[in-house]
């Protein structure tokens, strides 16, 4: 864990989407700095791509200093709040109940389901709780998918980035190029690079793909081939 500590009410960029100020303490004449883990933002920003890039709003506490925490939570003294590695979030669009199910898949070890935000940190061991009639109820699941730690499950890998709504051929670059780049890289192309970049390699990847599926070879992913990395994938 490696916890970084932030001026309040200065804005430091923390990572593409997420700034400091963002999880300053809410408590009133309490604190001057801000501690946040930044394992925390780097799985916020996960959670912010496997919910379609949209954003994600710390509606709720981020840091607490210990004056602030015992004020809205007395009976905890151990707050992941307090170390800067948890968060009351909200995706935009989405229910609680859709987040925290996020929030599962993408990996989050501690996560509390409260009626209009989801409480997110990286406890160990995992727990998860469902407070919305109030008091805590565990639950084993929120219906998300936990990625493996080990690498030892045969539970199907999720592509982290949007499908692409256009032709991605040469000359095409981006996240829909990284989306055809990971298809490619499940399947057979095991070296290939996820970079957005539509090079060579790439090029030559999506034509054997397409001679292999019988489709027509013209190293452009349209809809009959991106259908068909989609059906293979899932196999
Ligand atoms: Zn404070
Ligand atoms: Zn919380």
């Amino acid at each position: 864990m490696a916890e970084k500590t932030y001026k309040r009410g200065v804005t430091t960029k923390l990572s593409a989407n997420f700034k400091s100020t963002e999880f300053d303490c809410k408590g009133k004449g309490c604190c001057s700095t801000t501690k946040i883990e930044s394992k925390l933002i780097d799985k916020l920003e996960q959670l912010r791509k496997l919910a379609g890039n949209v954003s994600i709003n710390v509606t709720g506490s981020g840091y607490r200093c210990k004056k602030h925490n015992a004020e809205v939570d007395g009976a905890s003294t151990n707050s992941n709040h307090m170390t800067g590695s948890a968060a009351d979030i909200n995706i935009k669009g989405r229910t609680p109940k859709e987040t925290a199910k996020l929030a599962e898949t993408c990996g989050f070890t501690g996560i509390i389901l409260y009626k209009t935000f989801v409480h997110v940190d990286l406890r160990s061991p995992k727990h998860f709780y469902d407070k919305t009639s109030g008091s805590y109820k565990t639950v084993s699941t929120f219906g998300g998918k936990a990625p493996s730690a080990s690498g030892g499950s045969t539970s199907k890998p999720k592509c982290p980035y949007a499908a692409p709504t256009k032709a991605v051929k040469q000359g095409t670059s981006g996240n829909s190029v990284k989306w055809v780049q990971w298809h490619l890289k499940q399947l057979t192309y095991k070296d290939l690079a996820v970079d957005g970049k539509f090079g060579s390699k790439t090029l030559a990847a999506v034509k054997a793909f397409q001679k292999a599926q019988k489709l027509e070879v013209d190293g452009s992913v349209g809809p009959a081939t991106r259908s068909a990395l989609q059906k293979a994938v899932a196999k």
